[in-house]
């Protein structure tokens, strides 16, 4: 089997489109405000990356830095800041970039919770993670949202719904963290998958991942997956950055679809935080 590769780029492209003529609709301003933390390179990548692609649809971007210099970390008047954000009727969504400098790290659930969960739009406040585990959900995370995409994109030539493909099918997600893996495996539940969560305690990674017909891999750690751990035809979708979890070449060779990194989740992960903003917008406007 020679997999089919998802071309993240040209599907979110088509999804800015339609988020566009949203945006257009909705005939008002919306504004993310995204705070980055600390001076990490990559975060500061991604978040300029969403300023661009909110700034193509028509969303205002607002990036707010958080330095060392300001402060020695006093999380209190940070919390107080994105309060006012969350006062603010002109601002639509709050997103707070992740992971935080190690120095605060271990206040990371203080930090986004200090979100009112309606502006939640990288739905990551404990509110809207528990709504996902109880099977809820409000407003998905964006990378769950973009895994969920992705699914739908492999089945929409099949006039199926995502529910009927996924119900009763093995699914196996690896990594297992509070803001990705488990709402993840929430979600997939929820659409009716077999869902088995792995990590670094299960004790046979290999003969776990290999009854997958869905296998999901979020963990961060380059290489992970390798073609004999993959079953053959299996759908593999790899959230790890910034290379990618899965040896591209021999597993393409065993799965019947496969996302690259780069040009996989990253963008789709980008174009669902945007479909979040339009959509806590469109929320508050039919309430007021
Ligand atoms: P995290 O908090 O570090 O969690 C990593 C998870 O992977 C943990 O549950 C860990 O298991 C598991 N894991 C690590 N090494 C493993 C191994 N050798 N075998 C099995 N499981 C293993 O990271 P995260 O925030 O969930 O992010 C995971 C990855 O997704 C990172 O690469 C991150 O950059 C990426 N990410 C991508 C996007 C995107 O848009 N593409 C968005 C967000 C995050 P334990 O729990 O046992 O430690």
């Amino acid at each position: 089997m020679n997999a089919v590769v998802f071309d993240g780029n040209a599907y979110a492209a088509e999804k800015e489109r339609e988020l566009r003529e949203l945006v257009a609709k909705l005939g008002r301003p919306l504004k993310l405000v995204s705070v980055v933390i600390g001076d990490d390179p990559a975060s500061h990548l991604y978040v300029r990356l969403k300023g661009e692609a909110a700034q193509r649809m028509g969303i205002q971007f607002d990036k707010v830095e958080w330095h060392i210099a300001h402060s020695t970390w006093h999380i209190d008047q940070l919390v107080e800041k994105i309060r006012v954000f969350n006062a603010d009727p002109t601002v639509t969504g709050v997103m707070v970039q992740l992971p935080l400098p190690l120095e605060i790290r271990e206040r990371t659930v203080e930090v986004l919770d200090a979100i009112e969960p309606k502006k939640d739009v990288d739905g990551l406040t404990s509110t809207n993670l528990r709504l996902i585990q109880e099977g809820e959900p409000r407003v998905l995370p964006a990378t769950v949202k973009a895994v969920v995409s992705i699914l739908e994109s492999v089945i929409s030539n099949r006039q199926s719904v995502i529910s009927e493909y996924l119900t009763g099918k093995n699914v196996v997600v690896v990594g297992r963290s509070r803001v990705l893996g488990q709402p993840l495996a929430a979600e997939l539940r929820r659409l009716g998958g077999e869902v088995t969560v792995a990590h670094t305690q299960t004790p046979d990674l290999k003969s776990v991942t290999r009854e997958a017909e869905v296998l999901v891999s979020a963990t961060g750690k380059a290489g992970l997956i390798t073609g004999e751990m993959v079953r053959d035809g299996a759908v593999v979708i790899d959230v790890g950055e910034p290379k990618g979890d899965v040896e591209f070449a021999s597993v393409k060779e065993k799965a019947s679809f496969i996302t690259p990194v780069p040009g996989g989740v990253g963008p789709m992960t980008v174009v669902s935080l945007l479909e979040n903003v339009v959509e806590a917008a469109a929320a508050t406007y039919h309430k007021s």
